[in-house]
């Protein structure tokens, strides 16, 4: 179960970076998955909802926004969103949209990162 040690992960580091900004409560948390990153989204996202029961992220408002995948072309030097072909869901195939070389350099995509956090302070 993938998604759930990443929607763990990712709750983990959303609440160790809050509390060592002494949150009181995290309010809105903003995560980007690269299309490569093999992540349902909607599985994280409801993982995400269960896991952060009874934690200072219970009440966050949690956005999930897709990354698309950039190539850099080794054949023709196109730099820019790479032709991915989704029919396979365990191994995509990705293809310069310009000459459909498969000599790619991936520059964006594959990652998850969790890209803001929005926390509430006791002063505020
Ligand atoms: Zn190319």
């Amino acid at each position: 179960m993938h998604e759930l040690s990443m929607a763990q992960g990712i709750i983990n580091t959303v609440l160790e970076t809050s509390e060592a900004n002494d949150a009181t409560e995290v309010k809105k948390v903003v995560v980007e998955i690269g299309k490569l990153a093999m992540i349902n989204p909607e599985q994280l996202l409801f993982m995400m909802n269960v896991l952060v029961e009874d934690t200072i992220m219970e009440d966050a408002k949690i956005e999930i926004v897709d990354i698309p995948v950039e190539i850099e072309c080794a054949e023709c030097g196109h730099k820019g969103n790479g032709k991915v072909d989704e029919e396979d869901h365990y191994v995509p195939m990705i293809e310069c949209p310009k000459c459909e070389s498969n000599a790619l350099r991936i520059l964006n995509g594959q990652d998850i990162i969790v890209k803001s956090i929005e926390i509430e302070k006791p002063d505020d």
